[in-house]
């Protein structure tokens, strides 16, 4: 399987997306978590996907996912308490 991104067809710089309604703990993804790939440029670009502050850019979620910091809320809202 040849991966690029679903938006541009760019080979590089690639990003899984979390699927919206997964409660990925931020250890371990499975394939079956991913909702698509897309390129960092189309990440950044989207009004719906974004990357985690605390997590970094290898993997993307849906911006519900994201709590007002950026953060990504299935792996740090355990952190902060
Ligand atoms: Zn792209
Ligand atoms: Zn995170």
């Amino acid at each position: 399987m040849i991966e690029k991104c679903n938006y541009c067809g760019e080979l590089e710089e690639l990003v899984p997306i979390i699927k919206e309604n997964d409660k990925f703990d931020g250890l371990k993804l499975h394939t079956g978590q991913i909702d698509k790939t897309m390129c960092k440029r189309c990440v950044d670009n989207s009004f719906k996907y974004g990357f985690c502050r605390g997590c970094g850019e290898k993997l993307a979620y849906h911006l519900s996912q994201l709590n007002s910091a950026g953060e990504c809320l299935q792996k740090h809202a355990k952190e902060s308490l």
